[in-house]
Parts: C-alpha cells; structure tokens; sequence
C-alpha cells in the first residue's frame, strides 16, 4: 500500500467557552488518507466531523496529536512549506453563499488565492485562469464578471469549487457540500466531484449527514458519535456489515428503494438525546443511547480496533467477539 497522503494521529480539540464550560469536540481522532481516495466521514450534528475538518487543514490548533499533509506537520509548519502546503490543501464549504464575498465577481473571488500566491502576475493570464477554472466545473466564462446573488445554490457550489481548485489542491475537504443544495442538484455536483477526483488525482475527505450519498462517493467511511471515530472501513463493507450498533441504527434509518424489502426493514430506534460534548458520557460515549451497553461500557471506555480486515470499530461486544 502507498504512504498516506493525509495522516491524522490522536487528535483531540477542546473549545472554552468560559471558565465552566468547555466543549470536547475532538477525542483521539486517528485516519489515514491514501491518494486519489474518498474517505467519507459522517455522524449526527455535532458529532465533531467538521471539526475534524478543520482541525485536518490548520484552520483550528488542536489539543495533543498532530496532522501530516504530505509529511508536513500542519500546526507547525512555516515559511515555504506553510504556502505550499496551502496550495496543496483546500476546502469546499457547506453554504457556498456564505462562503463567497457578496461584494466581489466570480473572476475576483477565483482569482484571490491566485493572487495572494502570486502565481499570475500577468492580469491577462491570470482572468485565462480563471476562465479555464470556470469551464472545468461546468460554467461559462462569460459568468466571470457576475456576482454570487445573481446565481443558483448549484452554481455558486460551483464557484466555490471553482475557488478551492485555484492553487491545484492534491487534498480537499468537503465540509457538507451539498447539504443546503436541492435533491436534484446533489447529484451533479457529486458527479462533478467525481469527475474531478478522476482528471486531477484528488484525494477527498467528504463530511457528510446523507449516508446514502456518503455511501455513493465513497472508498472508506467512518462514523463519528460525540467526537470519536467509533468505526471505519471499506464503503461497502460498512454498509452491508456494520458492526458498530451506533453505525447499525444509522444505517436502519436509510429508506430502501425496494418497496418488498422496505416494508421488512427493522428500524433500530435510539432512546433518548445526544449528550452534551460539554459532559461526556463515562466509559463508552455511546453507552446512555446503546440498545446493548452492559456494565462495563459504563466504566470503561473500548479501544478502536481493527477486528476484520480493515475494518475498525470501538465497542466492547467485539473485545466478546459478538457484534
Ligand atoms: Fe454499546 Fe457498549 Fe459497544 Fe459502547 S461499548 S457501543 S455501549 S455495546
């Protein structure tokens, strides 16, 4: 197997809100991240998945642990290496109108971080870009001189794509980014991404809630619950065999196409609220809403584990050998 592009070690992230309140958003968060892979990361909100994004691009220090973008640590990187590891590690956000200036054109909003990186000094080469940036995510370039309002939630994710492709990105984070679009565009812009990911070589860590479109995209999927990886592998692996009973209710929920094999579906229902990060459950994390927590998930906390072949998963019954 190839060395990991992305390689995250036992990160934790703790957010103080003041001196009696602190989030725990994070806890020893390991993955690694090969080239040219999608690695899908969901959980219910607030389970720390876009946290972890940020925390994999800089954009937030972390407690204890550290992250390795192409073997460059990215808390501590500096200089040359801090810009090229910029230019190599990129984000899509969720909303992509909150993440465009309004004030600014499509041609100045793409070209910023070819500016800031003075790659194209040159205004003609550098609008060329742009153009041939716009045309690679499906828009024409005579949209260059428009603002973000006088288009779609499709196309402004377009744009923001547009932007994250600027500086020839090897990695890029997808925080959520087709959550706030309509059904009917989700689907192009995951073909987008695909098509992308195959032209360019990208590596993609795709946070999503849609477990089915997670499913679709995906080489790998890990399942977070309250700030812990609590299991990962292999796409379809996970999905015909999850292991985990949190990643097993998850999956429960999933409507089938099939109308003979809907009716039969057994939902899995978790009794009562996701716990406050502010107060973390003892032990396992899981152990207040888990259908089969015994004694010892109360006290003691389960390691994660690889108990099939690439297939990791936290939980006690599987240190029992039941699943
Ligand atoms: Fe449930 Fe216990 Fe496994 Fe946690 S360790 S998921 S509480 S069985």
């Amino acid at each position: 197997m190839s060395e990991p592009l992305v390689s995250i070690k036992n990160i934790s992230k703790t957010f103080v809100l003041n001196q009696q309140q602190q989030v725990k958003a994070l806890s020893n968060f390991s993955l690694e991240i090969y080239p040219g892979e999608t690695v899908g990361l969901v959980g219910e909100s607030g389970c720390g998945k876009s946290t972890a994004g940020r925390v994999i691009l800089g954009l937030y220090n972390t407690d204890s642990g550290q992250v390795l973008i192409d073997k460059k640590n990215v808390h501590h990187v500096k200089g040359n290496d801090k810009k090229a590891l910029i230019r190599d590690a990129q984000m899509i956000f969720q909303d992509p109108y909150a993440s465009l200036n309004p004030r600014s054109t499509v041609l100045d909003i793409i070209a910023e971080p070819l500016e800031i990186h003075g790659l194209y000094p040159n205004r003609e080469a550098l609008r060329q870009k742009v153009y041939s940036l716009l045309e690679e995510v499906g828009l024409r370039k005579e949209y260059a001189n428009r603002y973000p309002h006088e288009f779609s939630g499709g196309q402004r994710q377009r744009i923001g794509i547009a932007r994250a492709l600027a500086l020839e990105p090897k990695f890029i984070v997808a925080d959520e980014p087709i959550s706030a679009l309509d059904v009917s565009i989700q689907a192009q812009i995951v073909l987008l991404l695909q098509r992308l990911q195959k032209e360019k070589g990208l590596t993609y860590l795709f946070i999503a809630h849609d477990l089915s479109m997670v499913k679709y995209i995906s080489d790998r999927v890990g399942v977070m619950y309250l700030g812990h990886l609590v299991e990962l592998a292999d796409s379809q692996e996970l999905y015909e065999q999850p292991l985990h009973p949190y990643t097993q209710a998850l999956l429960s929920a999933i409507p089938i196409a099939d109308p003979d094999i809907e009716d039969q579906r057994q939902r899995i229902l978790l009794e009562g609220e996701l716990p406050s990060a502010m107060n973390l459950p003892s032990g396992c994390v899981f152990h207040t809403r888990c259908p089969k927590a015994m004694d010892k998930c109360r006290q003691q906390a389960p390691q994660f584990k690889e108990y099939k072949l690439k297939h990791f998963v936290a939980c006690h019954l599987l240190e029992q050998g039941e699943s």
